[in-house]
């Protein structure tokens, strides 16, 4: 069967030779979809017959959001901490133990129902690939089984048994970094496609970090690696020096740290939802692209620093608060998240590509940034298949 999407006000294909500028834009265009993939792409006036038509009326198409940094296994709620943290109260609450406690206490299906109503509301917002990491189980079988449960709804599994010491080895942090480069790494590959570590005081040192990406990598993970959030630090050079191919956050950055991530292939993805819901100073876009970085938009989505899945949120932070112009925005959450999670299928709407896609109810991609916090979803299809 074959679909053909016309009278799109404008197309993001994310292909200059395409179109206009860095989206390679196309107005007054078509996309034909044919058995999930993009099968035609041009002037609505040029486009071939097809079995069926949508008539788009004017409005604008662009490739789904690729999410790819969040942390959607977990059980618990910490309303109450944010709640704090927004009225000036010092921050004394148990933070990640909090969740830790609540995970480990939930069951499997607990865990799934939480992660598929998580899923379906990025999917609702336009996100057709979402990354999803491990981390608040902290023991062999909890990180397992939190990939177990991620696995089975998204290919992007990232192990973060180096989300924080488990509270078990509170007084041995060595002890930790010899569990998480062994024994839970024998049972968490099976299940991963990334290996991930928070490289930051008060979680995993320099030496750490590179001893569990090390490790990873040799059970076939790819690195990445939260990177330079809170402080400046070696989590960026790290990155870049073991070929991972994202450093997140990015937040705190030495002039060497942005020439490392502009010479590299690491993509550097900025995560706003964390310094907006921590009232932290945003990550400089405008910096790393001026410098030649690719950059990626990511939600963080998590419980405890950034409880929001909507990559349009971003977009429109990043406008707003990160120097990016809305095309950069746009680009970087969907062609930069694709190269954060090394795919060329999804991120571009391109002959050949999953015909994952996003119909916005506006005439333009820049009503993203110009609308904040306003529902454009119109349609969303993945793999083809229209999802709502
Ligand atoms: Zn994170």
């Amino acid at each position: 069967m074959s679909l053909l999407l016309t009278n799109l006000g404008s197309l993001v294909t994310n292909d200059p030779a395409q179109g206009s500028g860095l989206l390679g834009l196309v107005q007054d265009a078509a996309v034909v979809v044919e058995n999930g993939t993009i099968a035609w792409v041009g002037a609505a006036a040029a486009a071939p017959a097809t079995d069926e038509q949508f008539d788009a009326e004017g409005r604008s198409l662009l490739p789904g959001f690729v999410d790819s940094h969040a942390h959607l296994v977990f059980a618990g709620d910490r309303t109450a901490e944010f709640n704090a943290r927004m009225s000036g109260q010092a921050y004394t609450a148990g933070g990640i133990r909090t969740t830790v406690a609540a995970t480990r206490a939930a069951t499997d299906a607990e865990l799934d129902a939480n992660l598929t109503r998580f899923v379906n509301e990025a999917l609702r917002q336009g996100t057709t690939t979402i990354e999803c990491k491990s981390g608040y189980g902290l023991t062999v079988a909890d990180e397992a089984r939190a990939l177990r449960i991620a696995a089975a709804h998204t290919p992007e599994t990232t192990y973060l048994g180096a989300h924080v010491v488990a509270p078990e080895y509170a007084d041995d942090p060595a002890g930790y970094v010899d569990l998480v480069t062994g024994e839970m790494l024998d049972a968490c590959a099976p299940h991963a496609r990334w290996v991930d570590v928070f490289c930051e005081n008060g979680a995993f040192d320099g030496d750490q970090a590179r001893a569990i990406l090390t490790a990873g990598a040799k059970r076939g993970l790819i690195p990445r690696v939260h990177a330079n959030q809170l402080s400046y630090g070696p989590g960026v050079q790290l990155a870049v020096e073991l070929g991972a191919a994202s450093a997140d956050h990015c937040t705190h950055l030495t002039d060497a740290d942005v020439s490392a991530l502009a010479s590299g292939d690491t993509v550097a993805t900025l995560l706003p939802g964390a310094e907006f819901s921590t009232r932290a100073p945003y990550p400089d876009a405008r910096r790393l692209l001026d410098a030649g970085a690719t950059v990626a938009l990511s939600t963080d989505c998590n419980p405890g620093s950034s409880f929001t899945s909507s990559m349009a949120f971003c977009v429109a932070v990043a406008v707003r608060e990160m120097g990016m112009t809305p095309d950069e925005a746009v680009h970087a959450a969907t062609a930069g998240g694709a190269q954060a999670l090394r795919r060329t299928d999804v991120g571009r709407i391109t002959v050949g590509a999953r015909a994952d896609l996003l119909l916005l109810d506006a005439p333009s991609h820049v009503h993203l940034a110009y609308r904040p916090g306003v529902p454009l979803t119109a349609a969303v299809w993945r793999g083809g298949q229209r999802e709502l």
